[in-house]
Parts: C-alpha cells; sequence; structure tokens
C-alpha cells in the first residue's frame, strides 16, 4: 500500500482544485488578486516539521512559490498546482553535508545528479574539503550550471591545490615571494564566490609542510570576505589535542569561523582523548572563539585492500618501496588504461607471486619492513602515522574471522609482530579490505552531543547506481551519511533526539555558513526541503556492496522544485553553485 497519497492522484481533490483554479483565474481578472493568497506551486500538507531549530515538532503545512516558502501552518483550503499529502511523515529542512568530496563526481555528465546524497533528503553539499579542490571558482560554476547538478553546492578553497599552483609538488612550505601569490590566488577566489578554504595537513602534499604562520597569514584573507575555514588536521590519530590547538589558533588569530572536520580519534591506544579536544573546543568557545566540528556517522574512515596495488596506491597499511623492482614496474603496466579483466587478474597474480618471494627473502623482506613502517622520504608510511591500532578489517572472503578486528589486537592474539601478520595476510588474501583509523563509539557519542558538532559523510557524488551493476567494495558513508544518523543514532540508539539530530544536519551548518535563507523551515527561506519517514529511514549500503541507495525519503524539493517524488528520482537537476558573494 503506498504510504504517501499525492493530491494530484486524488481524482475528487483533482476536480475540486481544478474547478477552484476557475474560480481563482475568473476572480483575478477582475480583482487582480495576488497569486500568493489564494494558492502555491506546491503544498505540503500533514505534515510533521521539525523546522531545523531543534525546537520539537509539529503538524502544519508549507506552501511554496518559485523556490521559497510562501507560508507555512495551517494551509487547509487552500489551493495549489500540486499538493503532496505526506500524511504525517517529518518534513525538515533539505540537509546540508558540511563535508563532501562531491566536486569530483558533480562535475561529471554521469553523477552530476548526486543521487546517492539527494534520495537521503540532502540538498546542499559542501566540496573541496581535506585541502582537495580548485580555487577556479567562475571556472566550475559555468561547468556546471551548463551540465545541471542535483543537489546545490557550495565550495571552498582547497589550500593544497593553491599550494600546489604555486609551489608545486616540492616537500617544502613556500617562500615570502610565493606566499604573496599565494593570497592573491585565494583573494580572488573569494571574489568569486568560494564560501572558504580547507586545508590537509597531514598526509597531504604539499599542505603537510605548511606552518601555522602560514595558514593563519592566508585564514586572513579568508575571514575579510566574511569565509569559512576547515581544516583536516595535522594530526587523527594520536596528536589530535595538539592539532585541535592549532585549529583553534587559526580561528583565532586570523580571526576566521573555524571548522574541526571529521573530527575522530583513530588510534585505539588514543581513545578517551575525545574529552580533552572537545574541552579544548568549549573552552576556546567561551572566550569567543568561533570553532566547531563536523563527524561521519560510522567508527572508521575509509581505505583500501591491505596492500595498495594499481587501484590504490598510498592510503593502506603495506606499502613497498617506490622504486623496488619488480612491483613499480608491474604497477606501471596495471595503470593502463585499457586492460581486460583477465589481464588485470593475471598482472595481480603475478604481484603477489612475487611479493611472496620478496618477502621471503630475508634482505628484501627487511626493506619492506622499512618501507611499511617508516614510509618514503616524500611520506610517512601510513603505519608510522596511525599505527597498527588504528587498521580495522572491514571486508575479508577468506579469513572471514578477523572482520572488525584491529590489527594491533590481531597481533597481540597471535602473539606475534604485526607486520608479520600483515605479511602473512597480504599473500593470504591480498584483498582484504581495510579501514586506516578506527573510533571508540564513547568517543563519538560523547562529541555527537555537543552543540556545535555537524554531520558530515566525507563521500562524493556517484554515477546513478542501476540494479545490475556488480556490488563494490567501499565506505558505506558515501550512500548512508545521513540516513544512518537517523537510523542508528537516533532511532535505534537514541543518541540524539529527532530535533536535535536534524539541527546538526541543517541549521547548524547553515549559521556556521551564515547562509542568509537556508538551514531551516521558514517563510522566506529557500524551499530545500526533505520528507521521510522516521520509522524506516535506513541505510542499504555496506562494506561489501556500497553503492545501495538508502529508503525511507519519500520526496526531496531543491529551489522549489520536486526531485524526488514518492522515493524515486525525477531527473531534475535543479541544483546551484551557491556563492558567498551572492550570500
Ligand atoms: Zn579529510
Amino acid at each position: 500500500m503506498p504510504l504517501i497519497k499525492v493530491g494530484t492522484n486524488d481524482v475528487s481533490k483533482h476536480l475540486l482544485s481544478i474547478s477552484f483554479c476557475f474560480l481563482i483565474a475568473a476572480f483575478s481578472i477582475t480583482s487582480s488578486c495576488n497569486r500568493a493568497e489564494v494558492g502555491y506551486d506546491i503544498l505540503i500538507t500533514n505534515g510533521r516539521i521539525v523546522d531545523g531549530t531543534g525546537n520539537p515538532w509539529f503538524y502544519g503545512d508549507i506552501g511554496i512559490n518559485g523556490d521559497t516558502i510562501a507560508e507555512m501552518g495551517d494551509l487547509s483550503g487552500k489551493t495549489a498546482t500540486k499538493t503532496i499529502d505526506v500524511q504525517g511523515f517529518v518534513v525538515s529542512p533539505g540537509f546540508i553535508d558540511i563535508h563532501t568530496h562531491c566536486d569530483s563526481g558533480l562535475g561529471k555528465p554521469e553523477s552530476n545528479a548526486n543521487l546517492n546524497y539527494l534520495i537521503q533528503g540532502t540538498t546542499t553539499v559542501i566540496t573541496g574539503n581535506c585541502g582537495d579542490g580548485t580555487y577556479k571558482i567562475a571556472e566550475i560554476k559555468d561547468k556546471w550550471e551548463k551540465q545541471g547538478i542535483g543537489t546545490n553546492a557550495i565550495h571552498l578553497i582547497g589550500y593544497c591545490d593553491v599550494l600546489e599552483e604555486v609551489v608545486g609538488r616540492e616537500l617544502r612550505a613556500p617562500n615570502p615571494e610565493e606566499l604573496e601569490k599565494i593570497k592573491e590566488i585565494v583573494r580572488q577566489a573569494m571574489k568569486e564566490g568560494a564560501w572558504g578554504m580547507s586545508t590537509g595537513l597531514e598526509d597531504h602534499i604539499p599542505g603537510r609542510f605548511s606552518s601555522t604562520e602560514e595558514i593563519i597569514k592566508v585564514a586572513s584573507i579568508v575571514g575579510e570576505y566574511g569565509g569559512v575555514y576547515s581544516s583536516h588536521q595535522r594530526n587523527e590519530y594520536d596528536r589530535v589535542p595538539e592539532a585541535t590547538q592549532e585549529t583553534i589558533r587559526v580561528a583565532e588569530e586570523a580571526g576566521v569561523r573555524a571548522n574541526v572536520t571529521h573530527l575522530k580519534i583513530g588510534r585505539k591506544n588514543y581513545w578517551g582523548k575525545m574529552k580533552e579536544v572537545v574541552k579544548m573546543i568549549n573552552d576556546a568557545r567561551k572566550r569567543g572563539v568561533y570553532i566547531v566540528a563536523d563527524m561521519y556517522p560510522y567508527n572508521h574512515a575509509s581505505g583500501g585492500t591491505i596492500i595498495p596495488i594499481a587501484e590504490n596506491a598510498g592510503w593502506a597499511p603495506f606499502h613497498l618501496p617506490d622504486d623496488m623492482e619488480p612491483f613499480a614496474e608491474l604497477r606501471k603496466k596495471m595503470r593502463a588504461q585499457n586492460l581486460t579483466d583477465a589481464e588485470r587478474k593475471k598482472l595481480r597474480e603475478q604481484y603477489v607471486d612475487e611479493l611472496a618471494k620478496a618477502l621471503s627473502d630475508k634482505s628484501k623482506r627487511e626493506q619492506i619492513r622499512k618501507s611499511v613502517l617508516e614510509g618514503e622520504p616524500h611520506r610517512p608510511s601510513s603505519v608510522a602515522l596511525a599505527g597498527w591500532d588504528s587498521v580495522l578489517v572491514t571486508v575479508a572472503r577468506k579469513n572471514t574471522h578477523l572482520i572488525g578486528k584491529i590489527f594491533s589486537d590481531i597481533a597481540e592474539e597471535q602473539k606475534r609482530d604485526p607486520f608479520d601478520v600483515a605479511a602473512d595476510l597480504v599473500i593470504d588474501e591480498p584483498d582484504l579490505y581495510v579501514a586506516m583509523g578506527v573510533m571508540s563509539e564513547d568517543d563519538m557519542r560523547y562529541a555527537m552531543k555537543q552543540d556545535w558538532l555537524m554531520f558530515s559523510s566525507d563521500g562524493d557524488a556517484w554515477p546513478i547506481i542501476k540494479e545490475t551493476d556488480i556490488p563494490l567494495i567501499w565506505h558505506p558513508r558515501d550512500f548512508g551519511g545521513q540516513a544512518r544518523v537517523l537510523q542508528k543514532y537516533v532511532r535505534e540508539e537514541k543518541v540524539l533526539t529527532l530535533e536535535n539530530a536534524i539541527r546538526k544536519m541543517t541549521s547548524l551548518p547553515a549559521s556556521f555558513l551564515q547562509m542568509k535563507d537556508r538551514g531551516l523551515l521558514m517563510k522566506g527561506y529557500k524551499a530545500d526541503i526533505a520528507v521521510f519517514n522516521p520509522e524506516t529511514v535506513r541505510v542499504n549500503a555496506t562494506h561489501s556492496d556500497a553503492c545501495q541507495y538508502s529508503t525511507g525519503t519519500e520526496y526531496v524539493i531543491v529551489n522549489g522544485k520536486i526531485i524526488i517524488e514518492a522515493g524515486e528520482y525525477n531527473g531534475a537537476l535543479n541544483g546551484k553553485l551557491l556563492l558567498l558573494t551572492d550570500n
């Protein structure tokens, strides 16, 4: 039985509204009456309205004209071109996801709809995070608007992109002359409508060579234009308090609103430090520093296969020295675009065979051990940065007993060195999938209850998924970042009330961004709206089948236009790149 009845499908109501329209038409000829007084483009009736403020819900209707909420409250007797009777489902502001990497997907015609976000009720995504995102705002605006985008977007200047333009991939901070150029680029991007700037100070090149003083100088320009500063901090594992202190200092000294993005303590040995970090943020806020944080609702970060073969070179625990042969040569071959699946499979098998040989050779094994533990001159290894206590097994086809276990625990159980455990697993199951970064639920819950903690996803816009697509191994947050908050932390575990969770997904990011007319359901605000069933909303994506759409969202309206209708995408692209200069 359909839970939602669309007014226009209801024959009697339809006839009634047609005859009423005639009356209105006749009336307006004689009295030139204002259209807004007698009808709306869209009328949402019988909604349980959660308006985004955090206040308790109430029953009400919403009338929309053009891209704007024209009226809210009891609108019985009013007419509309389209009436949606939502029969008691929750009506909330469309979600604003403060941390995504959707800029890559939004730029491509196969993924510009951003359906994996839309279908969860997300109407605005913030792109350009972790220091990674173009500074050419006018260029993306033109491109995205020509081809259309499904959600709205707000873009931050990726500081690593600016550094790369000026300093290149060199392993150093900019000199004073270069810093002047950097400031000019940032100023220009802010003039073009960037909403702020993001940094990636941890493993990112060249971002991790930037000093705090340098960032303060550049962030001051962002502050001058009213933009925000969002930082993938210098450390997310053992030194998160120190890293947070740096972000607070930037906020304070640059005079900029700052976000500690994807806040986490990613190593088991350091769990519990979240309390210290929260206290630092609270203390800073008490003395007037504008600092907030966001978090994705999963207790582990993204990752890849245990050994980085061609497709995910880098962020995995077991990487080899860059120039060690025959692996460098094999990786190069595997990167070729035109390989058949059979050829790729063969190369992978060859890679693993060679690796087994190398690991049984004493001197090569030591070289590999050094690379795994220390890294290369241009980058620390994942293990040097994050430790074995950050490595979580998420997908295993063979060693299924290891799923959900942390590498340091596995090694302790087996009373062996973690490297030796990893070396065996690389040969036994090279496709073993691991996350680099594992968080405690206690830490997460403690942080998410703070008034200033927003939710995010850290995901990308994906091409529209067909049922015939083969399951993909990936982090499920790209398809479940919002729905999981509503399912797990509101409905199942009751960590947050629905109203509070929605506030964290709507008005809280909107107020951090100082958006003047989004993030709340309120007369005069833009009609970005989500309608969902709080009893059924759920994430269907898993690690081993990551591209499954969430369900439970019935309607999504972006800039006054229906995009998700009775749970289905109707093909519309009504999103915009929102500019700070237009705000
Ligand atoms: Zn990041």
